[in-house]
């Protein structure tokens, strides 16, 4: 299959961690300009309490940050587990929210620079009748990676909203339905991410993150799970639960959602949870072990969220 030549596009570049690999490669060809960090629209990198009790992340705040910050272990904990689970110590430092919900898919089809994809431009999506071990169990579109972005998932479970140098939208709408096999993300070519806005926390509010993974130090999950749980006493009073690297995009998991809240917490009530969480999967040939491990893995993030 031969290269295709991908159109010249400005590429912002933040902590650089995805991009320089592209840049290398040879799979990102176009001009980069630095996210700005002065002028009208230029990112924040802090985290700023606003006067509704929400939590708004400039684009340009690290991963690390997230995952350390006192304030948001306290207050947003899925959020800081999520964050702090992720990659590396190093990448986490140099990473950023807004870098970290627009990074580019990891399938190596995709990646590889001689290689034709939806994503660069092709026809086709190779993987598809290819090697897909690690894509999608729910098969929403005509590409077959899944999305990378941890904290994406994260985000879906707290109804975040992004606001970017052109218009507000919320994290789904970032990440769209699935179907559009050609982008990774919906902002325009040059729209500039300035921030996230998280809504107040939930008192009492608990939060899990898990993943299964192939390896246990700087990998990808296979599947990844997190969830923010509200107790009454022994009864789920609140629950939202989102699951990545299963989909093109971050997925919500309302079924799951319905089926515990309101109901007492046994571990018979969290093993139905999990195997609820595939309803509507169709699978791939090679990615329906994934099935089984995301019962597991949602099973266990409930479990430590109403420990
Ligand atoms: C070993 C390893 C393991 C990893 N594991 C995980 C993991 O488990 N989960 C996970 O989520 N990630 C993982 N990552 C990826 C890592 O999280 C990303 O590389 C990082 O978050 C990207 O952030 P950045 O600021 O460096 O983005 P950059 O590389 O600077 O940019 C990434 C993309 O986002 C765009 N962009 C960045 N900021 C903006 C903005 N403000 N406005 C518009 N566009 C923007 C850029 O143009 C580029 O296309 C891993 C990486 C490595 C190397």
């Amino acid at each position: 299959m031969s290269a295709t030549t991908q159109p010249i596009l400005a590429e912002y570049r933040a902590g650089g961690t995805d991009l320089s690999e592209r840049r290398r490669t040879g799979v990102s060809r176009g001009q980069v300009r630095d996210v700005p960090r002065t002028g009208p629209d230029a990112p924040g990198s802090d985290l700023v309490r606003r006067a509704d009790g929400g939590l708004t992340l400039g684009a340009l705040v690290s991963i690390d940050t997230l995952a350390t910050d006192p304030a948001v272990r306290d207050r947003y904990p899925a959020l800081a587990l999520a964050a702090g689970a992720l990659a590396t110590p190093q990448i986490r430092r140099v990473g950023t929210v807004g870098g970290s919900l627009l990074q580019h898919n990891r399938c190596w089809y995709y990646r590889h620079p001689e290689t034709s994809c939806l994503k660069k431009g092709g026809d086709d999506c190779p993987a598809r009748a290819g090697d897909h071990r690690y894509g999608a169990l729910f098969d929403l579109g005509p590409c077959v990676a899944v999305h990378p972005s941890t904290l994406g998932a994260a985000l879906l479970t707290y109804d975040a909203t992004v606001t970017t140098d052109r218009r507000e939208l919320s994290v789904a709408d970032l990440f769209g339905d699935g179907r559009d096999g050609r982008r990774d993300h919906q902002l325009d070519p040059g729209e500039l991410l300035t921030a996230v806005h998280l809504p107040e926390a939930r008192t009492g509010e608990r939060g899990a993150y898990h993943r299964a993974t192939s390896r246990r130090y700087a990998e990808w999950p296979l599947v990844e799970a997190t969830a923010r749980v509200v107790l009454d006493g022994d009864r789920i009073a609140f629950a939202a639960v989102a699951v990545g690297a299963v989909a093109p995009i971050p997925l919500r998991l309302p079924a799951v959602e319905a089926l515990i809240t309101g109901a007492t917490v046994t571990p018979d009530l969290l093993g139905q949870a999990g195997a609820r969480a595939a309803d509507g999967a169709t699978g791939l040939p090679q990615t329906e072990y994934k099935r089984d491990l995301l019962a597991a893995t949602v099973t266990e993030v409930l479990e430590q969220a109403t420990r």
